[in-house]
Order: C-alpha cells, then structure tokens, then sequence
C-alpha cells in the first residue's frame, strides 16, 4: 500500500460509486428502494488518510472491528487538523471488551456486535452515564462454523429477555455473517435464516422492541443479504480495490 495521493483518492471515489451501483442494482433486483440498505465502509485495512479518503468521497458511515483500531484512526484524525467536508459516523463492528467501552462508546452511533449480557449491561451503563442511548444489534451465528462470532440463534430470546429493557440501549435489530467461504446459495440461506429469526423475536418482543435493523453482507455476499432484507451491507475489500493491492 502507498500513501495517500490524488491517484489514490480518484481510486477511492470510482470504488465508491461502483459499490454504490452494485447496492442500488441488488436493491432494484429484490424490489427493494435504494434507500433501504446503508452502506458501512469498513477501514480496518488501511490507515486513517484512505478512511478520509472514503469519507470525502461520501461514505458517510465508516466500521471498524478493533477498539485499538478505531481509537487510532480517530486520535489521528483529530491530531492531522484535516477537516473533513463531511464527518464519518462510526460503527463499531467486532468484538468488544468491557474494558473497551469508556473510550469505544463515545465515538460509535451504532454497535453491530452485541454478544453478552454482561457486555449489554455495561455498555447501558456507561452510555446512560454520558447520556446517550447507543443503537443496538445482536450478532447472531447462524453457521455451524465454532469460529464466528456471535451467540447461537438458540440463546437469542433469552438475551433479549435479559436486555430488552436496558435504559442505555436500544436493540433495534440482528447482525450477523455467513460461513466462511459459502457459496452465494448457502450464505443466502443463512441470511433467509437471520430473517426469519428475526421476525420470530419481532413477534415474541411486540410493543417492547423494533427490531427493524438487519446489518448482513459483506464485499463477498451483500446481493444475496440485501435479497434476503439486509438494512446495513458492512462492505470492506471492494472499496480498497487498487489501494491494497498497489506496490
Ligand atoms: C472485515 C469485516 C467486514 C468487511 O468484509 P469484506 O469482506 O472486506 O467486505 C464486515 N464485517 C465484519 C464484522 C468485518 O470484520
């Protein structure tokens, strides 16, 4: 990877708007308007003046999936001067550890990984302490791949139970990814599967929860998430084509 050019930024913008179409195109295909699914542009492969880049080009909600990551990122935006036309909202997107909170809360509009009781209880806590409400999902794994992240679809109803009423959270929906190398049928399946769970704990939850989020689909399988009613497409590797790998 190079530093940061005008070469560069031309880059970023033409992997911008070709991402754009694809999620219009798959949009359109499932009869959906292109206004239901938000793109989230994942940085967690480059450094902070590309993610700049990104924002400028207009991917006004950025991800990453590490605190230390993310607190970086920041710390050397806020430290460049760079005055950014639009300022990025940040999803946090990964794993997050108790310890992570006081300094990840304040800098995310939304967490896509919520995997714990425990987790759910501190971050309310922390979030009603600096007075925010922080936007919710659950990660759920609906794989049968031990390795990926998030709680077994069987233990969902249970965690909603035990958060629902949170005052510092509101869950608003599922995240989730599909297996590992999946063929574009299977993740589908998988993504049908997160749907249905959802509208399984919509009804359970009635008049307690909107669960209306559903954050699936990455540079590999956003079509078939966005098919199977994708809100949010976490979208990474098709944005840096052309930057990664240039030597
Ligand atoms: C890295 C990452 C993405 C982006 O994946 P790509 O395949 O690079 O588009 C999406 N979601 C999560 C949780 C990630 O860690």
């Amino acid at each position: 990877m190079r530093g940061p050019s005008a070469e560069s930024a031309a880059i970023i913008v033409r992997n911008w708007r070709r991402v754009q179409e694809a999620v219009a195109e798959a949009c359109q295909a499932s009869g959906r308007p292109p206004t239901a699914v938000q793109i989230v542009g994942v940085t967690k492969y480059v450094d902070w003046e590309f993610a700049h880049q990104l924002s400028n080009a207009g991917c006004s909600q950025l991800g990453e999936n590490r605190p230390q990551s993310l607190w970086t990122k920041l710390e050397q935006w806020q430290t460049s001067g760079t005055s950014s036309e639009l300022s990025p909202q940040w999803h946090f997107i990964g794993h997050l550890q108790r310890n992570k909170i006081r300094r990840t809360l304040p800098a995310i509009v939304r967490l896509h990984s919520l995997d714990s009781r425990r987790l759910a209880i501190a971050l309310s806590q922390e979030a009603v302490a600096i007075g925010r409400i922080l936007p919710t999902l659950v990660e759920v794994n609906v794989t049968l791949d031990n390795t990926k992240t998030g709680i077994p679809a069987n233990e969902l109803e249970d965690l909603l139970t035990q958060t629902a009423d949170l005052p510092g959270l509101r869950i608003d929906g599922l995240m989730a990814m599909s297996s590992f190398g999946a063929q574009p049928e299977a993740a589908r399946r998988e993504f049908a599967k997160v749907c249905q769970l959802r509208d399984a704990m919509q009804q359970r939850f009635s008049g307690q929860l909107q669960l209306s989020e559903l954050s699936m689909g990455m540079s590999g399988d956003f079509a078939e998430a966005i098919a199977e009613g994708a809100t949010l497409v976490r979208i990474g590797t098709s944005l840096w084509e052309g930057i990664l790998d240039t030597h």
